[in-house]
């Protein structure tokens, strides 16, 4: 399927590898040019070149997308933008008593208020023109809260609501804004939430993988290749009709009707 973006530009947040990356190189492999951000510059650097076997231009700013520096060297970099994924780190895992203020302002700057931020700057510039894209990657949780991840749960549905409203504010002028919301997936993430069991249960890696994709009706994680499929035809030309929406893509853990 031609997905209609060849020759756009593209920010891509969180872009070194996970689901980030996933989107990033989907993106390219349908011909638009990117900038990609992640904290650390080596791996950063890495994705770019492989990101560019795919022929297109990608500008890579290494940075932290949460404060208003990374942000704006980002925005700089892009200058004109098309297209908008939205991706951080997601809070750590604890529990509800566990959480200050401090934890919840965290949570809220990179996973609500850092995407609102990024759509402020660059949706005028897609109203301008008549067309744009924004995926924000949120997560499950925004559809069945994980007690754990109480953080992600509070941060990410601010963000859905805002998203919500301002989609169908945009939506006249060509512009298309979704989000695309993670289960689990094969990354350093998922790792990192494995860990959390082994030393909580005192388990091995496998098993806790074991007994996390047992959850899953699909019986596997999902793969950030699989992820990536999706967010770049979310960008595409096909989804112009397609607004304000929460794409789950859990392999069924997510137990509801609709
Ligand atoms: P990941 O494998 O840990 O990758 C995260 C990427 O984002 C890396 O490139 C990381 O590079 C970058 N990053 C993190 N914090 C950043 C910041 N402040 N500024 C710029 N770049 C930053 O994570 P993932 O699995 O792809 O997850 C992506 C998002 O989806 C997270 O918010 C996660 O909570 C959510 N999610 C994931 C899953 C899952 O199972 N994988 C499920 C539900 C939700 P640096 O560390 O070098 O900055």
């Amino acid at each position: 399927m031609d997905l209609g973006i060849k020759g756009k530009t593209a920010i891509v947040c969180g872009a070194s590898k996970g689901l980030g990356f996933g989107c990033a190189e989907a993106l390219a492999k349908a011909g638009v040019n990117l900038v990609i951000c992640a904290r650390t510059k080596g791996p950063l650097d890495q994705a770019a070149e492989g990101l560019r076997e795919h022929g297109v231009n990608v500008t890579a700013i290494a940075c932290d997308i949460t404060t208003d520096e990374g942000r704006a060297a980002v925005l700089a970099a892009a200058g004109h933008v098309d297209i908008l994924v939205t991706n951080a780190g997601g809070p750590p895992p604890g529990h509800w008593s566990d959480w200050e203020r401090e934890d919840f302002i965290k949570a809220m700057d990179a996973n609500m208020l850092t995407p609102i931020a990024l759509m402020k700057a660059t949706l005028p510039g897609m109203i301008e023109q008549g067309w744009g894209r924004v995926v924000n990657i949120t997560s499950q949780s925004v559809k069945g809260p994980i007690s754990v991840l109480g953080l992600s749960n509070t941060a990410r549905t601010g963000l859905t609501g805002y998203v919500a409203g301002t989609a169908r504010d945009v939506a006249k002028h060509g512009v298309a804004i979704n989000n695309l919301l993670p289960g689990i997936h094969a990354t350093d993430r998922a790792k990192s939430l494995d860990g959390a069991i082994v030393k909580a249960k005192g388990i091995s890696m496998d098993e806790a993988k074991a007994q996390r994709s047992a959850t899953i009706p699909a019986g596997r994680y999902g793969e950030a290749s699989e992820f990536g499929a999706m967010c770049a035809f979310m960008c595409s030309k096909h989804v112009g009709y397609m607004i304000g929406q929460n794409v789950l893509l859990d392999g069924g853990a997510t137990v509801s009707t609709i």
